[in-house]
């Protein structure tokens, strides 16, 4: 039995769905997160690799929205290049920290001292720690301790005294990675920027991710009038739809397909 509270709504996301006209595809834009999205979590981020079928889909999608599609992704955008080998789709990498479309390329000041001196540290605090991966990304930094045995509250807890010092600066919690980031951008501040330029203004938001990094996200993109999607099982999101796992977000991206 679920007991409410008096004027507390309970909230339940719907699963998402898409039946659209031709007319409504040239009302939207897509944007996509890339790990637990698009491609399963893997024990390592290096062992995703590019899929032409993927690819393939992508610059179809890419072209029924007339360019309005961009990926969203904690990555940095070097490494976004090597998996989608493709410049023309749009890409925010390190959580909004850098942005690219057809156009420009914007990239946050990275304080990469700061991010160097802090890699260092870690390092030091984890020496002798088994399969810990950190990964210095310029603006950001990513601990990835999947394979690692390390007790989660500890590793929450050397990040988390590490950072709070750093005013410009915030610790992310993900799926079994901590991310060192910009306070000032974010996957919400990415698509913020997206939907302020060509060809995405005045389109409709959908935005799929998978982890407490696409909150954010959903938020900019339910404040829209956007549709907000998350993947997989979470007790709490600010998402309004839901989909069970990465093959129903293909599911999804092949109805698209056939919208004609
Ligand atoms: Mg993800």
């Amino acid at each position: 039995m679920i007991l409410i509270k008096k004027n507390e709504t309970l909230k339940v996301a719907s699963v998402f769905t898409v039946k659209l006209l031709p007319k409504d595809i040239q009302q939207l834009a897509l944007f996509l997160d890339v790990d637990g999205t698009l491609y399963e979590i893997e024990n390592s981020p290096n062992l995703i690799k590019p899929c032409f079928k993927l690819q393939k889909k992508l610059q179809t999608i890419r072209n029924r929205l007339g360019g309005a599609l961009a990926l969203i992704s904690g990555r940095s955008l070097d490494d976004l290049d090597r998996i989608f080998e493709n410049d023309k789709i749009s890409v925010a990498g390190n959580h909004g920290a850098q942005l690219r479309d057809t156009l420009r390329l914007k990239e946050y000041q990275a304080e990469s001292g700061k991010i160097k001196g802090i890699a260092y540290k870690i390092s030091e605090l984890l020496n002798g720690q088994k399969n810990i991966e950190i990964e210095n990304k310029g603006s950001n930094l990513t601990v990835h301790f999947r394979n690692s045995t390390i007790d989660r509250k500890e590793i929450n807890k050397i990040m988390f005294e590490i950072v709070k010092y750093e005013p410009k600066l915030i610790l992310l919690e993900g799926k079994e990675v901590l991310e060192v980031k910009p306070l000032s951008h974010n996957k919400g501040t990415a698509i913020s920027y997206y939907m302020k330029t060509k060809p995405f203004i005045k389109r409709r938001p959908i935005f799929i991710g998978d982890d407490i990094s696409d909150e954010d996200g959903f938020e900019t993109v339910n404040k829209i009038g956007g549709w907000s999607v998350r993947v997989g099982n979470y007790k709490r999101s600010k998402a309004n739809f839901f989909l069970p796992n990465v093959k129903s977000v293909h599911e999804i991206m092949e109805q698209l397909l056939k919208s004609r």
